[in-house]
C-alpha cells in the first residue's frame, strides 16, 4: 500500500500566539497537489488557540514533546493526557530534546509507551551527530536508537507511528543530507525496523527527513522512494515557503 505523504514543521521555540495563528491561517490556503499529510507542531502556548484556528480543516496539530507520567508534580512539564486533549500528534525524541535535556533512550521509551497509551501519534525522531557520521557508526547509531527507544512494543502497537530521521549535523545548520545518503540512511532504517518488527511493518511506516529542508531540496529529497515526508524547521516559520514545501514536485 503506498505510504501518504507527510509535512511536518517543527516551530520550536518561535512565535508568539499572534504569529502563530497569522502563519496557521496562511497556511489553510495551501494547495496541497500532493495530497499529503499536513502538520504543525507549535510552542505549548500556541497549541490551544492554534487548535481552535485548524478546526473544520484537515491540518493535523502536534505538540513537540511530552512527559511520560500522566500527571504530578513536575513543573513546566506537560503529559500526555494535556497533550491529548489538544492535539492529536507529539514528537517524541528530538536530537534538541536528546542533547539540550538530557532525553536518553530510556526516557524516550516511556514517553512514547505514555503518549500511545493515550492514543497519541508520535513522530519519533532519530539521527547521528556530524563525528557519529564521519566514524562510520550512523548505522549502529540508529539501530541503538530504535532499539532501545522502541523496546518492549509490539509491532501492532505501533502501527500509526512516523520516524522521522534527522541527521543532528544537518538540523538549522543549512547543510543537508543529499538526496541520495537520504535514501540510503531511510532505507537502513527500514531494514533495522524489519530485523526488529518484520517487513510488513517495515514497508507500512513512514519515515520522514528532517535537517534543513527547503524550496531547492524538497523535491530531490520527496523524490526518493524511501523518504515518505519531511520534517521542517526553519522553513517552516514563513508561510510562503512552507507551501512551497508542501507543493513539491
Ligand atoms: C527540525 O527542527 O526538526 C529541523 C529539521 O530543523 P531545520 O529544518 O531548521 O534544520
Amino acid at each position: 500500500m503506498a505510504r501518504k505523504p507527510f509535512i511536518a514543521g517543527n516551530w520550536k521555540m518561535h512565535n508568539t500566539v499572534e504569529q502563530s495563528l497569522a502563519l496557521v491561517n496562511a497556511l489553510k490556503n495551501a494547495v496541497n497537489k500532493n495530497n499529503a499529510d499536513i502538520c504543525v507542531a507549535p510552542s505549548f502556548t500556541s497549541l490551544h488557540p492554534v487548535a481552535q484556528a485548524l478546526k473544520n480543516t484537515s491540518i493535523i496539530l502536534a505538540a513537540q514533546d511530552c512527559h511520560y507520567e500522566d500527571k504530578g508534580a513536575f513543573t513546566s512539564a506537560v503529559s500526555p493526557v494535556q497533550v491529548k486533549d489538544i492535539a492529536t500528534h507529539v514528537i517524541i525524541g528530538h536530537s534538541e530534546r536528546r542533547s539540550l535535556f538530557g532525553d536518553n533512550n530510556e526516557v524516550l521509551n516511556l514517553k512514547l509507551r505514555a503518549a500511545l497509551k493515550h492514543n497519541l501519534t508520535v513522530i519519533f525522531c532519530i539521527g547521528e551527530t556530524l563525528s557519529e557520521r564521519e566514524t562510520g557508526k550512523t548505522f549502529e547509531v540508529l539501530q541503538t536508537q530504535i532499539y532501545k527507544g522502541l523496546k518492549n512494543f509490539i509491532a501492532p502497537e505501533l502501527k500509526d507511528l512516523i520516524i522521522a530521521y534527522e541527521p543532528v549535523w544537518a538540523i538549522g545548520t543549512g547543510k543537508t543530507a543529499t538526496p541520495e545518503m537520504a535514501q540510503q540512511t531511510h532505507k537502513d532504517v527500514r531494514a533495522i525496523l524489519a530485523q526488529k518488527f518484520g517487513p510488513d511493518f517495515a514497508g507500512a511506516v513512514r519515515i520522514l527527513y528532517g535537517g534543513s529542508v527547503k524550496a531547492d531540496n524538497v523535491d530531490a529529497i520527496m523524490a526518493q522512494p524511501d523518504v515518505d515526508g519531511v520534517l521542517v524547521g526553519g522553513q517552516s516559520l514563513e508561510a510562503d515557503k512552507f507551501i512551497r514545501i508542501i507543493d513539491y514536485n
